[in-house]
Order: structure tokens, then sequence, then C-alpha cells
């Protein structure tokens, strides 16, 4: 078939799909909770390095807690190393996420003047921040079209059929050639509330899935 009118059938299943997704998930991620609710670039980023291999209501709730004393990377210099850790802890590799979390700020305070940069190649150049991290900020903070690849959504959108691909970085290429960009933001937001709820990395929940109908894993399987 002709790759313009393959992408264009796949646009047409993926506004759907995400039409539904939208209407049957009422969570949100934490990081789209703490955009609505304003929270400042720096705490948005910083939340987004805690919650790296890390349950979201833990991260939350220790986010929560540290935002109290921490607004702007001079805030969390204040810290040492040790006292940082005791601070994130249950986060998953707390040890290793203080010892990153005071080298950004001390990097965005020595050369971005304490303010969060808002370029892709500024941003993949701070510690702690890759790929999903920066296309996080890009579309949270500071509202830019960017689809944040973490394993929900690489692993949701192989399995429907609307990628086939081996890595993350190659799902946000193939996702952006397919997505219009006024979804881009909601890849994320969706995704991964879903993979946690219903697509689940083993055995996912296909016998309740809303949008089992678009899938290519359903009709194979079932
Ligand atoms: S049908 Fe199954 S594999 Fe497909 S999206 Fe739904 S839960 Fe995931």
């Amino acid at each position: 078939m002709d790759s313009f009118l393959l992408i264009n059938m796949k646009n047409k299943s993926v506004e759907k799909i995400f039409h539904i997704l939208k209407e049957y998930l009422k969570e949100e991620t934490m990081v789209s909770k703490f955009s609505e609710e304003r929270v400042n670039d720096f705490q948005i980023l910083v939340a987004t390095i805690l919650s790296a291999r890390s349950r979201d209501e833990i991260t939350e709730k220790i986010s929560r807690e540290l935002f109290k004393e921490v607004k702007t990377p001079k805030d969390l210099l204040k810290f040492s190393e040790e006292e940082l850790m005791k601070k994130i802890y249950p986060v998953g590799f707390y040890r290793n996420k203080a010892r990153i979390l005071l080298r950004l700020a001390k990097m965005l305070e020595e050369d971005y003047k304490g303010r969060v940069p808002s370029r892709e190649e500024e941003l993949l150049k701070l510690p702690g921040v890759g790929r999903k991290t920066a296309n996080i900020v890009l579309s949270f903070v500071f509202n830019k079209p960017a689809i944040a690849v973490d394993t929900h959504v690489h692993r949701i959108s192989n399995r429907i059929g609307l990628v086939k691909t081996r890595k993350p970085e190659e799902t946000e290429r193939e996702l952006k050639k397919i997505l219009p960009k006024s979804l881009w933001k909601d890849v994320n937001n969706l995704l991964v509330p879903f993979g946690k709820k219903v697509c689940k990395p083993i055995k996912p929940k296909c016998g309740e899935c809303v949008i089992r109908e678009f899938c290519e894993y359903y009709k194979r399987s079932f």
C-alpha cells in the first residue's frame, strides 16, 4: 500500500484511539497534575528526574514535601548530598538521584542564572536529562510539541501496531510521522496511566480494553 495512504489511515485510527482513551481515563500523570497546578519549571524538572524508575505515587508525595523547601536551584544547593538523599528516600535510586540533582542545580545556577533552558539541545546537556525528560519539560513546561516516550509509550505503540520499533528513540521518531502535533502532548499523558492500568507489560487486560478493535496484538492473539 502507498505509504501516504497508510499514514493517513493510521492517522485516522490514532485520533480515534486517543479520543477513546481520553474519555476512558480519568487519571493524569504526576507531571500533568503539577503542570496544571502551576508548579514551577525547576520543580517539574526535579519531579521528572525523581520519577525515573520510581512509582508516581511515591514520587509525587516526596516531590510535594521537597517543594515546600525547594523552589529554585539555589534552595536545593543548601542541602548536602547526604541530606538530600534522606529527603528523597524512598524514591528509587535515591543516592544517584541526589547526586545528579545537586549537579543539575549547580549547572542551572552557574550557566543559566537559575532558569531551566527551553531548547532541546540545552536540556539534553543537563545532568540527569535524557530524551524522555527533555520532552516532558518541553511539552509540559514550555508547551512545545514533543513526544515523551517511556517504556509504556514504547510498548503500547508497538502492541497496537502504530509503530514497529526496537528502541524508544525510534518510537518517538515514528510517532512524530503519524501523529498530528495537537496529540503529541497526550501521548505520554494517556499511554502511561493506560499502561499501568490496562495494557500492562505482562498479561495486558485485553478483555476489558476499550481500544482492542484497533490493536494488532489483540487481533493476533484472540
Ligand atoms: S488490546 Fe491488549 S495489547 Fe492491545 S492495547 Fe488493549 S490491552 Fe494492550
